[in-house]
């Protein structure tokens, strides 16, 4: 059942981010039983699991040193059911084709991360995944209505809303507290187990979803679906500077969009034909008919006219395509990048309360200059959740130092904006040391005990969200002089992977 063919370890070495770690296995379940069986084995040699959909988190929660449990293929059921609104996804079902299915009953599931063609059903409950559309509808926690999971000891178990079956972990009234007081106040979050929002619900589905396969393997989600708004409208808005879009921003917010999405100078250089500002919004409203969506447009632009440079409308869905395609053309000017500089992802996923979005952005500038580091930053603007990917020339000496000084500083920024490390990719390795920077240490003593009720041998993905013993951001790098060796060609089929955002494609055929 463990495969440890070689060729097989070295195509699982990697994900989407910076990590290459070589796996002592990979495991195909086909079935829960298999999931079942595997965990089993787990317990009894001590093996780590680490659960996997496409691969394409961020912060390394889908590779390590144990077995790889590949959940892409297998767990592909999928019953949309009209009269409930919901979905069952099994694990592989990916985001895109879950909306293909429901679109037929004028359903969707609003949150809509722009990997949907190929993040899984369990991947997003895992990781909490959120998109453009979460300024509206938030991220995909409250849209998981019950998940069928494979735990620790072996057993299956459906854990649903309403059915406060969060027997495993408790909080008292004092946790209550300490989590009220203690857990930044940003409108998203993948940081850590959601302890607010279970203290607020009751719902274990709280604690699992984001938990990023380090409290149980996901087999199954259920997701809630909503009706597809009949109208929209949008527009892309121009700013001079920093200052007129953050200032811009609450107001745009105020009027209830269903996307606000920023374009920083650092990434427009890279589209040829893009408006000449410092930023630009694109801001999209879903509303019950065209007249209203068109209506709010007006209402946005004509509000912020003293504070733009450039306005262009769209009054239904494919003038917003056009309007948004700039953002589209970013990522392939990105992939061209030379050889010698690469786009990584180590501070992309930070996120603040709104009010310090324009310090957030600054810092950020501030930061990336000191350290001679060139950034490009884009997102949800709507949420004060950014990202930001470094793009580090690796023939410049001292660069991986250069590159933990920013991972450093902009800690430190986030810290001191009462932000959190992570909006929507989660903490994976990468990010699990400097929680407690977030949190403090009696929270993370609370994420501790959770992780200890749920899997008290740490099979589940040990070292992702609670830190390894030795964690160290910036070692296992899949850059750079230091990477694991791997195969050469099966190191070229990666690369292109992640140039062509083809997490999609079967693992295995990479090793064949
Ligand atoms: C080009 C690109 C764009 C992206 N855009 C977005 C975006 O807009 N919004 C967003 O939120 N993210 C985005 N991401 C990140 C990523 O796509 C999401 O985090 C996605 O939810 C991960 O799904 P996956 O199937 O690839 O999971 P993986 O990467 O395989 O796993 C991610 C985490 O979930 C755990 N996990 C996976 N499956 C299971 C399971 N069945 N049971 C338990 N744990 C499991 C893993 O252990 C790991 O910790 C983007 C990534 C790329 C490469």
């Amino acid at each position: 059942m463990l495969v440890t063919d070689a060729r097989v370890r070295a195509a699982y070495a990697e994900g989407a981010g910076i990590y290459r770690i070589l796996p002592a296995a990979v495991a195909l379940p086909e079935n829960q039983d298999d999931v079942v069986a595997l965990v089993r084995q787990a317990r009894e040699s001590q093996l780590a699991l680490i659960p996997r959909g496409a691969g394409s988190g961020m912060p390394g929660g889908n590779v390590g040193n144990g077995v790889i449990v590949d959940l892409s293929t297998g767990f592909s059921d999928l019953v949309i059911d009209p009269q409930t609104r919901s979905a069952r996804a099994g694990a592989s079902v990916t985001w895109a084709e879950v909306n293909d299915a429901a679109k037929s009953y004028g359903l969707r599931l609003p949150p809509d991360p722009s990997s949907g063609a190929f993040a899984t059903s369990g991947g997003m409950a895992a990781t909490n995944a959120a998109g453009p559309r979460t300024v509206r509808y938030g991220s995909v926690r409250p849209w998981v209505v019950a998940l069928e999971i494979v735990e620790a000891d072996g057993a299956v178990r459906t854990v649903r809303r309403g059915m406060e079956n969060g027997e495993r972990f408790a909080l008292s009234r004092d946790d209550r507290r300490l989590t009220a007081n203690r857990f930044p106040k940003t409108r998203k979050s993948s940081s850590g187990y959601a302890l607010d929002r279970f203290a607020e619900s009751g719902d274990e589905v709280d604690l699992l979803v984001g938990s990023e396969g380090t409290l149980a393997i996901v087999t199954e989600v259920e997701w809630r679906l909503d009706p597809i708004p009949p109208a929209v409208a949008g527009a892309a808005l121009g700013f001079a500077d920093l200052e007129s879009m953050a200032e811009a921003v609450p107001y745009l917010v105020s009027l209830t969009p269903s996307a606000l999405e920023l374009l920083d100078q650092s990434l427009l250089q890279f589209v040829p034909d893009a408006p000449k500002v410092a930023s630009l919004l694109l801001v999209e409203f879903e509303r019950e008919t065209a007249a209203a969506a068109r209506g709010v447009v007006g209402d946005a632009v004509r509000g912020l006219k003293h504070a733009v440079i450039h306005v262009e409308t769209a009054v239904n869905r494919a003038g917003l395509e056009q309007l948004w395609s700039v953002r589209r053309e970013a990522s392939p000017a990105l992939a061209r990048l030379p050889p010698t500089q690469r786009s990584l992802q180590l501070i992309e996923d930070g996120c603040v309360p709104l009010d310090a979005l324009g310090a957030y952005v600054a810092g950020l500038r501030t930061a990336a200059d000191r350290r001679g580091i060139p950034v490009v930053i884009f997102g949800h603007a709507g949420d004060g959740h950014v990202h930001v990917n470094a793009l580090p020339d690796m023939t410049r000496d001292g660069w991986r130092e250069a590159l933990r000084g920013l991972f450093d500083d902009v800690t430190d920024l986030l810290v001191r904006l009462g932000g959190v490390p992570s909006g929507e990719h989660g903490v994976g390795r990468l990010r699990a040391g400097i929680l407690e920077r977030f949190y403090g240490p009696e929270v993370m003593q609370l994420f501790r005990a959770l992780k200890r009720a749920y899997d008290p041998l740490s099979i589940f993905n040990p070292g992702v969200i609670i830190p390894a013993t030795d964690w160290s951001p910036m070692a296992a790098l899949k850059v750079g002089a230091g990477a694991a060796a791997i195969p050469e060609d099966i190191a070229t089929r990666l690369r292109e992977v992640e140039r062509s955002a083809a997490w999609a494609t079967p693992k295995l055929e990479l090793a064949h």
